[in-house]
């Protein structure tokens, strides 16, 4: 992502980037995002399901299956952030959907705990449907700190430790390049081959944070980050799972005893976040409609968030929420 984001005056419009650069429609009909060069397709209500895709031209990514919704099939690669049914309730029926449109199956990274239940429940799946032969080239595979998984020859992603009610995990998307050195840059081609044939490296590998998830958390990850780049990405995707003020409720350390952020943390320590481009909000509480989120953002961010900040309510504008 080379051109710096167009920032949006009103986080109504979510259309943030150049008109020539955008590769994907935006509009409440089809529910992307387009940030940058990335297109976001966040599905993602507090309790209920959550199944963040992101797609550019060169990777297609999955965090969390807690629905298979259609835009996460072409996934290949799902990294799923803890337990809660919430998040990983939809495994089965992601292989599922694949196997129907003819696709190989997807690999889904884990934390290394969850891989012996993930991989009981599925087959559990299969084998009421008696047809367990078709989880034979299903990847359920363990993601620790410290592991690195490569997307493709320009991409990789590593894992960070966040704080929930259980064991969890967010993600960070990290861009590679091999450019030409700083002192090269300015010579004509015929010299910088002609160092390149006298066997001088002309190359640098520079890596960027790209995108970072951090599923379920609570806020402490960005005041003491356990990766720095946490606070380096050009898109953020976290939570902002409360929201509101109930007088006589301290709303903030409600979230907090729950595993949750509220709006107010971010809102306070608007500074952290000055090198994000861009953030996305998700995992709203089951309770707030989509114009009330849009009032919050608008109302409690300053203006320096105000303007990075988008909220990802498409499951809310669609009505993928369980109140009766
Ligand atoms: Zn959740
Ligand atoms: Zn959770």
């Amino acid at each position: 992502m080379s051109e710096p984001l167009t920032r949006s005056r009103s986080h109504q419009n979510l259309d943030l980037m150049p008109k020539e650069a955008q590769t994907v429609n935006v509009g409440e009909s089809d529910g992307w995002l387009n940030i940058g060069q990335y297109s976001v397709f966040a599905w993602s209500v507090s309790g209920v399901e959550s199944c963040i895709v992101i797609k550019s031209e060169d990777v297609h990514i999955v965090f969390d299956m807690g629905v298979a919704v259609p835009e996460s099939v072409r996934g290949m690669n799902v990294f799923i952030t803890h337990g809660h049914v919430d998040h990983i309730g939809a495994v089965a029926n992601h292989v599922s959907k694949r196997g129907l449109n003819g696709m190989k199956p997807a690999r889904y990274f884990v934390p290394p705990h969850l891989v012996d239940n993930l991989k009981s429940v599925t087959k559990a799946h299969y084998e009421m449907a008696e047809t367990v032969e078709a989880l034979e080239n299903v990847k359920v595979l363990p993601f620790a700190e410290g592991d690195c998984v490569r997307l493709n020859s320009r991409f990789f992603v590593k894992t960070f430790p966040t704080v929930h009610r259980i064991c969890s995990q967010g993600y960070i998307v990290y861009k590679e390049e091999k450019r030409l050195k700083e002192e090269y840059r300015g010579m004509e081609g015929f010299e910088v081959a002609a160092l390149h044939r006298e066997g001088r490296e002309i190359h640098e590998v520079s890596i960027t944070p790209e995108i970072a998830y951090t599923g379920d958390t609570v806020f402490d990850i960005f005041l003491n980050p356990p990766n720095p780049d946490l606070l380096k990405v050009k898109l953020l995707i976290t939570e902002a799972t409360f929201l509101d003020d109930e007088i006589g409720k301290n709303m903030v350390q409600k979230a907090r005893d729950r595993g949750h952020t509220h709006l107010c943390e971010i809102a306070q320590n608007a500074e952290l976040f000055e090198d994000v481009e861009h953030i996305v909000l998700v995992h709203f509480s089951n309770k707030y409609p989509p114009k009330y989120i849009s009032d919050c953002i608008r109302d409690k961010l300053p203006l320096s968030l105000r303007n990075k900040v988008t909220p990802g309510t498409v499951a809310k504008a669609t009505k993928a929420t369980c109140q009766l």
